[in-house]
């Protein structure tokens, strides 16, 4: 059957198969953008996870801190107050002068781990609003991960319909050329996505290099089929390039 068919039949099958082969790479590169958005973002919520888990392990390291420090201030208030009353108590100067002493150190003790106390309270509120604000940045993160699994599932349902049905399309096609073309075609197909390309103004569109006046002609009178002598394109004149492909 396909011995049968035109220089012009040939090249009308051929270039409704670039066509459709670049159609098909179109869809794959679409379809191949979001498994790598998703894993990137799989990846930051990870990151995301363990720096709320270190913000949250310095939390739980400054409310220990807390803890101690308030418990230091009790038993130091305790002891002023011991001392405050003996001071009531006392029989001489000397042990006056002692206790006074001692007051005033534990007053200054006192006023310490008081001051310790508030920066510390302060670390943990801002440790707290850091991490409520980090948490509310992880679940935006996870929305947006849902929604891009949710693209992607409803993609790959479309996407795929659409690509056997165009892979379906273009099977039938080339069964039609002849074997020699269409094996040519395919290895062109390896370097080139556009493996055929219209000559336009005496040029190959594809690469871009002059072809010789004599071919031109013979080309425009589907004299054989021409491949571009500098990037090995199927060339083929301006005219075909006009027509809608035909669905088989
Ligand atoms: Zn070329």
């Amino acid at each position: 059957m396909a011995r049968d068919l035109s220089v012009k039949q040939q090249l009308e099958l051929v270039v409704q198969l670039s066509k459709l082969d670049q159609k098909i790479d179109e869809l794959y590169e679409e379809f191949g953008e979001l498994p790598e958005q998703i894993e990137e973002l799989h990846k930051a919520i990870e990151e995301q996870q363990k720096k709320i888990e270190q913000l949250s392990e310095r939390q739980r390291e400054v409310v220990g801190e807390k803890t101690d420090v308030h418990l230091k201030i009790q038993t130091l208030r305790d002891r002023q107050k011991e001392l405050e009353d003996l001071l009531f108590q006392v029989k001489t100067n000397r042990q006056y002068d002692a206790i006074v002493k001692e007051l005033e150190y534990i007053k200054q003790q006192r006023e310490e781990e008081e001051n310790r106390y508030a920066t510390l309270a302060i670390q943990e509120h801002n440790i707290n609003k850091q991490l409520e604000q980090e948490q509310e940045h992880l679940a935006e993160m996870k929305e947006e991960l849902e929604a891009l699994e949710k693209e992607y599932a409803e993609l790959e349902g479309g996407l795929q319909n659409k690509i056997h049905r165009l892979e379906n399309q273009r099977e039938r096609l080339a069964k039609k050329l002849p074997r020699q073309l269409l094996s040519h075609y395919e290895r062109i197909r390896e370097y080139h996505d556009d493996a055929a390309v219209p000559l336009k103004r005496g040029s190959c569109s594809g690469c871009y290099s002059v072809v010789p006046p004599q071919t031109e002609v013979e080309l425009r009178n589907y004299y054989r089929v021409f491949f571009c002598e500098n990037c090995g394109r199927i060339l083929y004149p301006e005219e075909l390039q006009e027509k809608e492909p035909v669905d088989s």
